[in-house]
């Protein structure tokens, strides 16, 4: 053998990365399973299951395919890389980039030679090099870039139906009276069931392990979600889970699918002339706009940017993260359940419920991006440290967003179905029964007004503020269900 091909768990496609043009008669492949992955924090049990199982399946279609494969279990990956070097007498060790500063060192210093990481569809340098012409690195501008780019949704320079962007309608609450397609259930084969049984769970049917199942999830979402996708894409409801989110996200990020195969099946669909342009547009701009933008810019802000806390948050996480019974707020109560018991929900009740939540409360921003990264399925420092340190809780003093992601309870209210049997009441900022979103809203607008006065796009927020007449008792009805966090009561 000449060669060593080591592929983290988040690079598991046989035709991307160092795997693309891989020769069995002369490499060997190797994966560890390190012991640092699995109980070095207190991760997600879900989430383990989907990475732990999926790279089992992997390692096993790899030798399907005639290659040597080793899967190796070590306190760390760089321990079962020296096990397989000592094996296969020191033959260099080759890897696609990997997905975070932390293992890009640790690889690098202990001597891996790299190959492009192509799980992306724009390169780092290619992001480094936009990014680096703009004055401000706005995801909008960014995206249409992309579209033009890789011509997906335009005419030449144009954008096919006349505009960038349809948000606006693809804003609704959820449906009332609806029936939702049956969600696609995954069965656990003798791998799942033996993950599983080590982690102490059961296998878990709403996430597929192999390729063939990511296939189906995304011939799911084409066939029977897609065309519905757009409007809905920020409701949230008790009444299903998923509403038409493609759920593929997982597997996009550990490399059972490639964005292009994505794109490709949405670019055929839409090509048919079922699927409506605000749907089309809605789901592109996730796939290669945020997708790609949020990992470009991980790499192009580089390790420190992670230690942000700009507006200075100290409070500790609160123990409602952990235990859904420390609040009475509906909307936390589901939200938290629903991650633990499935280790995803999608990105509203992440950015306007949890986020909104640790940015209103002064949760340490640290704090707040370990609890993310243990938590979801779909979870890595590329996608998490963006995410939550620039865009979730505004610690970065705006160098992502314009204006901190903050809302009252009137928003959650709109666009959901959680108040209606929730012991709190959106409209109240003041008294026992103020929905706890709403008065921290005001109290936070209140805290920060020298931060953010000179933002024009906060103008009206603070006009709204100017005109509350029962501030000193929101004030302290705000100090009431701070403390009522911290002793998980409210
Ligand atoms: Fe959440 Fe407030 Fe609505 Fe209750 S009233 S569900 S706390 S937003």
């Amino acid at each position: 053998m000449k060669r060593i091909i080591y592929i983290p768990f988040d690079h598991l496609h046989a035709k991307f990365g160092a795997l693309k043009g891989a020769n069995p008669k002369e490499d060997v492949i190797v994966l560890v399973e390190s012991a640092r992955m699995v109980t070095g924090d207190d991760w997600n049990k879900v989430r383990l299951y989907f990475l732990i199982s999926s790279a089992r399946h992997f390692a096993e279609e790899l030798k399907g395919a005639g290659f040597q494969t080793k899967y190796i279990k070590a306190p760390t990956t760089i321990d079962g890389l020296k096990v397989a070097q000592l094996e296969f007498g020191g033959i260099p060790i080759v890897s696609a980039e990997p997905s975070s500063h932390r293992q890009y060192k640790a690889l690098q210093e202990f001597g891996v030679t790299f190959v492009e990481n192509d799980f992306f569809l724009t390169s780092r340098k290619l992001f480094s090099q936009w990014a680096g012409s703009q004055k401000s690195f706005l995801m909008e501008s960014f995206y249409r870039v992309q579209r033009i780019r890789l011509g997906i949704l335009v005419e030449g320079n144009k954008p096919i139906g006349g505009q960038w962007n349809f948000d606006k309608e693809n804003r609704l609450p959820p449906p009332k009276n609806y029936t939702y397609p049956d969600y696609l259930e995954h069965k656990a084969d003798e791998i799942d069931k033996a993950v599983a049984n080590e982690l102490g769970i059961s296998p878990i049917s709403d996430w597929a392990t192999t390729r063939k199942g990511a296939k189906a999830q995304l011939k799911n979402f084409i066939d029977n979600h897609f065309a519905s996708f757009g409007p809905y894409e920020d409701a949230m409801t008790t009444e299903n889970w998923a509403l038409h989110h493609s759920l593929l996200s997982p597997y996009i990020n550990n490399g059972l699918l490639h964005p292009s195969e994505v794109i490709d099946a949405a670019v055929a669909k839409f090509e048919t002339g079922d699927i409506p342009i605000a749907c089309m547009e809605g789901f592109i701009r996730q796939v290669i706009g945020w997708r790609e933008y949020v990992n470009g810019m991980y790499w192009f802000l580089g390790p420190d940017y992670k230690e942000n806390n700009q507006l200075g948050s100290s409070r500790k996480l609160l123990p409602l993260f952990d235990d859904a019974s420390k609040t009475e707020m509906n909307c936390l109560k589901v939200t938290v359940n629903d991650i633990h018991t499935r280790a995803w929900v999608h990105h509203i009740p992440r950015l306007m419920i949890l986020s909104n939540l640790a940015l209103l409360t002064g949760v340490n921003p640290q704090e707040f991006l370990d609890w993310m990264r243990r938590e979801f399925i779909d979870a890595s420092d590329w996608v998490m440290v963006p995410n939550v340190i620039g865009m979730g809780v505004h610690a970065d003093g705006g160098l992502m967003m314009t204006k901190p992601y903050v809302a009252g309870g009137s928003y959650i209210s709109r666009m959901s179905n959680y108040c209606k049997s929730c012991k709190y009441d959106p409209k109240l900022r003041v008294g026992e029964s103020a929905c706890p979103f709403t008065t921290l809203y005001w109290d936070f607008l209140d805290r920060n007004l020298e931060v953010f006065k000179g933002n024009h796009r906060m103008a009206q927020q603070f006009a709204g503020l100017k005109r509350l007449s029962d501030l000193p008792e929101l004030k302290i009805r705000a100090q009431e269900v701070l403390s009522g966090f911290e002793n998980g009561t409210i």
